[in-house]
């Protein structure tokens, strides 16, 4: 539980302090400007002088109640592709791994299209599709995270044969864990000479992943990033984890997600990639991200084509924003453009106010929540 002091509430509410110790004595407290109160007499003198925090409070929860949209039935939830995160110690073979999976895409359908970055690439398999973001692991775990946005269902763990379990390797365990996201491992670099899959299989058991072929519920892929060897084992063990997961979602309603990454482009103007959680997301949609909004003016796909929709676990470059989101915003539909620049632009303002009293130590509205 924690406190805040006299001078610093009525500095938050407004008010002069005199007049707030007056209130406090009407309550039977008697305090000095620098005396601490407590959150339950904080909160009662608040409520008595500031109604604004208590309309504040409603404000935003109707605005997270519109953006939230309607629940979804469980008739209504159809199957999901995955999207996967790909984790490792530095070196052990992240992006050769990604890029030999993206490679079976190219050869596949595409007779060596150069494809558009839009930090996600979606590989179908058997005709299944698997999503993996290429946003390093950690980065997409922590930073994301921090914002409360969840993206990934399942983290590939790599691991060099020929290295074992190394610190960053320890990390990503810890991040996958608590996220709750079920780890598949890649062990790579088997073709190697000094290649040691047993010896990480053991190490791995010290973190409690215990490999399936030992009688736990890991599944460990022996992978080459680099001659190919097992990266099929590994697209079935992913979409073997993701029918365990159940994985589904309503793919009629308005759109939401997150937003993956987002720069400012030279010609473009704001554009970010959005992961689609549920719905389905069209070119002519309003949104609010963040505390930003717009119109989605063009989509295109992890290939650089133009697309007229997304539907779940799919990555799509959105063009329309009126101003930059951030990694890990939250995306949604909304019915229309003035509600949307309302919400954005009231978000703008609780930010704004926030980051104010931060440089003045204390914010009532943290204060409260934090207590
Ligand atoms: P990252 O830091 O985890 O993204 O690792 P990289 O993909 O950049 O790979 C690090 C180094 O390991 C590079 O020199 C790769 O060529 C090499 N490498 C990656 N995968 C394999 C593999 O399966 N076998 C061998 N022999 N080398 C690999
Ligand atoms: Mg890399």
């Amino acid at each position: 539980s924690g406190s805040i002091m006299v001078k610093d509430l009525a500095d938050q509410l407004g008010v002069k302090a005199n007049e707030l110790i007056k209130r406090l004595i009407a309550l039977g407290v008697m305090a000095g400007v620098n005396q601490e109160l407590d959150r339950d007499t904080a909160v009662i003198v608040a409520t008595e002088l500031g109604a604004t925090v208590e309309e504040r409070a409603t404000q935003e929860e109707q605005e997270e109640l519109i953006l939230q949209g309607e629940d979804d039935s469980p008739e209504s939830l159809t199957e999901r592709p995955p999207v996967v995160t790909v984790m490792g110690h530095v070196d052990h073979g992240k992006t050769s791994l990604l890029d030999r999976i993206r490679a079976t895409r190219v050869t596949q359908s595409e007779a060596g299209g150069i494809t558009q970055h839009i930090g996600a690439s979606v590989i179908e398999w058997h005709d299944r599709k698997v999503v993996f973001l290429d946003t390093p692991g950690h980065e997409a775990f922590t930073s994301m995270r921090a914002r409360g946005a969840q993206v990934t269902d399942v983290a590939v763990l790599v691991v060099a044969a020929n290295d074992g379990v190394m610190p960053q390797t320890v990390e990503a365990i810890n991040h996958a864990k608590a996220a709750n996201v079920p780890i598949v491992v890649a062990i790579n670099k088997i073709d190697l000479p000094d290649a040691n899959p047993d010896k990480v299989r053991t190490e791995l058991s010290n973190y409690g992943l215990i490999a399936e072929e030992w009688g736990g519920d890991t599944i460990m892929v022996p992978v080459s990033a680099r001659t190919g060897e097992g990266i099929d084992q590994l697209l079935e063990a992913l979409i073997l984890q993701a029918d365990i997961l159940e994985l589904k979602a309503n793919s009629h309603r308005p759109a939401q997600g997150t937003i993956i990454e987002a720069k400012l482009d030279k010609g473009r103007g704001p554009v970010a990639t959005v992961l689609v959680a549920k719905g389905l997301l069209k070119v002519g949609d309003v949104f609010v991200a963040g505390s930003v909004y717009g119109r989605v003016r063009a989509l295109i796909n992890d290939r650089g084509q133009r697309v007229k929709s997304a539907g779940p676990s799919m990555p799509v470059e959105v063009l329309g924003f009126n101003q930059l989101p951030e990694a890990g915003d939250d995306f949604v539909i909304l019915a229309d453009e003035k509600q949307a620049k309302s919400i954005a632009d009231a978000r703008q303002e609780r930010l704004k106010r926030q980051s104010e009293s931060a440089g003045r130590g204390v914010s009532l509205d943290d204060f409260l929540q934090r207590l």
